[in-house]
């Protein structure tokens, strides 16, 4: 019975998915089930379970998930208006215990962010 989460898994090309960014410490994916028109996942290589898990030592790869929230909406132009969202613990909403940002954004239509589930 394999340890890793799905989200390694992706990152390790077990399963399916286009990296719209990638560098040494994270990749970036649609989501399969997106909430709003553009909705991507910021995912750290480094499989952290939750954003509560994370020590002093992982200060600088969250940081550098920020900015690499920033630079993708600016590289898929929604960088005017997008919300960030973690969900930390399963009572939050986290169904994949392998910390991610989600990039939700609603460029070029007239949805309200609060019809987004997330
Ligand atoms: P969470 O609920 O843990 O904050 O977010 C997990 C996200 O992963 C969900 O929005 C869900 O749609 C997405 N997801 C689950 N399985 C897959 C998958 O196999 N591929 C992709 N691209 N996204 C997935």
């Amino acid at each position: 019975m394999t340890t890793e989460t799905l989200f390694t898994r992706i990152i390790n090309r077990e399963i399916p998915a286009e990296f719209l960014y990638e560098d040494d410490q994270c990749i970036v994916i649609n989501d399969i089930a997106p909430q709003a028109p553009v909705h991507m996942l910021v995912i750290p290589r480094q499989p952290l379970p939750r954003l509560a898990d994370a020590s002093q030592a992982d200060r600088a790869l969250l940081g550098h998930l920020m900015w690499v929230a920033g630079e993708v909406a600016r590289q898929y132009s929604v960088d005017d208006a997008f919300r960030l969202v973690v969900n930390n613990g399963e009572a939050a909403g986290q169904t994949v215990f392998h910390l991610h940002l989600h990039i939700l954004a609603n460029k070029g239509t007239d949805q309200t962010f609060s019809e987004s589930k997330l």
